[in-house]
This record gives structure tokens, C-alpha cells and sequence, in this order.
């Protein structure tokens, strides 16, 4: 149902009007989903339940939240990690609305391709930012789609601070990472990787490895369902500290 009506809005008003007004929308549409049964704890709202989405997400409707955005929130929260300069590569629009008042922070937001709202287009290859300039950077479902990933992580090094960590997530698989360069058309990769535009699927111990080689100390961190926050099970994270 909401994806049946958040299709025919689509097709029935510009991007740009239903962006400027996404807020004012979902407070509508969040009437009927009042409750005490789960909590965003993005946007605090009280709910009788999620929307559940066909690719089986739990998104709130409140802020349009989904179980990953609430899981890092609450990691941020949780491990202390919200402070000095962040950098973003994901900005979900949900998180960026927090972060840019969030105080005591420098929120930088970004994004190379397009799909999110951000202030810098930084090519993660080559981050047009000082070395040792951030105390966080947020890096979800970003290097599955990067050619050159070890570059990108030698880059993530550079431009964090001594102590500094990067909060990495992608889709994971058991066994080695799976990457084959002459796999390149979209269909091939869909087929493959399981995305028109991944250049592979990563194995938890294999990410780490590769970031251990950037310099990175990693932890693997891995989490239960959480149902009153909507929070999915099997979800893993993975934090790689430059060392001090
Ligand atoms: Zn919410």
C-alpha cells in the first residue's frame, strides 16, 4: 500500500516538491500509524508499527527511516562517536537532518553519484579533503560500487585523524570476496553481484583484511534482531580505527 502510494506521488508531483515538503508529508501519513507498540529512535516517534516494505525493510514513517540508519544512530549513540569533524558518504536523509543539528559536531555530507542530498561530490579515490582532518567517517554501502576499493580505503586512512574510525557496512557473503573486473555490464553484474552497479560482493573476514592492509585496525561487529526499534537481525558492521 505505501509504496503503491509513494509510486503515484512520484509520478503525480515533482521530486523537488516532495522533497521540500517530505516532512510535512510523513506527519500525515504517520497519523494512522500512532502506537506504543516500537520507537524510531531517529525521530522518536511512537508507532503501532513499521511500514513494511516488499524488499521486507521496516521503514518509519514519521522520518522514513530504515533498520541500518537506526542501527548506526544508535551505535553513534552507544559508542560515543558523534564528535569533532564527520565526514558522510551515505548521507540518508533521516541521519543528515540529525547530524546538521547535532551540536559540537562539523557535519560534511557526501555524494558522488547523485542520489543523495550533499553539500561536497567527493570521488572516494581521490577525497578532496586535508590528511588527518576527521575524528568519523560514515561509509555504508559505498565500496561494493568502487573499481578501485584499495584506493578508497588508503584514502579513508589518509584523511582520518590518529584514533579516528571509519563505520563501514556492505552486502556480505561467507567464504572470500567475489570480484571479477571483466564482469561489467549491468545485467552481468546484477547477475553476479547481485546489483546493476556492484563490482562485487564482500566476505566480512575479506573487507577486514583489506582494510587491515590500508592500516586500519577492524572489529567486526555483528547484532541481534531488535523489534521494538525495528532493527533487523544478521546485521554487521565493521569499524576500522586508524590507529594512534
Ligand atoms: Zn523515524
Amino acid at each position: 500500500m505505501y509504496e503503491a502510494v509513494k509510486k503515484l506521488a512520484k509520478k503525480s508531483f515533482p521530486k523537488q516538491l516532495l522533497l521540500k515538503n517530505e516532512l510535512f508529508l510523513r506527519k500525515i501519513l504517520a497519523v494512522s500509524y500512532r502506537g506504543n507498540a516500537v520507537c524510531c529512535n531517529i525521530c522518536e516517534s511512537k508507532l503501532s508499527h513499521f511500514i513494511y516494505l516488499e524488499n521486507g525493510e521496516l521503514l518509519c514513517p514519521a522520518c522514513g527511516s530504515l533498520p541500518r540508519n537506526r542501527r548506526l544512530w544508535q551505535q553513534l549513540g552507544e559508542q560515543d562517536l558523534l564528535r569533532g569533524n564527520v565526514l558522510d558518504f551515505s548521507p540518508s536523509r533521516c541521519l543528515a537532518r540529525k547530524m546538521r543539528v547535532q551540536k559540537g559536531i562539523r557535519y560534511v555530507s557526501s555524494d558522488f553519484v547523485g542520489e543523495f542530498e550533499a553539500e561536497k561530490s567527493h570521488d572516494i579515490t581521490a577525497i578532496a579533503e586535508p590528511d588527518d582532518s576527521f575524528d568519523l567517517v560514515i561509509c555504508y554501502h559505498v565500496l561494493e560500487h568502487v573499481d578501485n576499493d584499495q584506493r578508497a580505503m588508503q584514502e579513508l586512512f589518509r584523511v582520518l585523524k590518529l584514533g579516528g574510525k571509519v563505520l563501514i557496512q556492505t552486502p556480505f557473503k561467507e567464504g572470500d570476496i567475489y570480484e571479477d573486473p571483466t564482469i561489467i555490464s549491468p545485467e552481468a553484474r546484477l547477475e553476479h553481484f547481485g546489483q546493476e552497479d556492484h563490482v562485487r560482493i564482500y566476505s566480512e573476514s575479506g573487507l577486514a583484511k583489506r582494510l587491515g592492509s590500508a592500516g586500519f585496525s577492524v572489529e567486526i561487529k555483528h547484532f541481534e534482531e531488535d523489534l521494538k526499534f525495528g532493527m533487523k537481525e544478521n546485521e554487521t558492521l565493521l569499524i576500522a580505527t586508524k590507529p594512534k
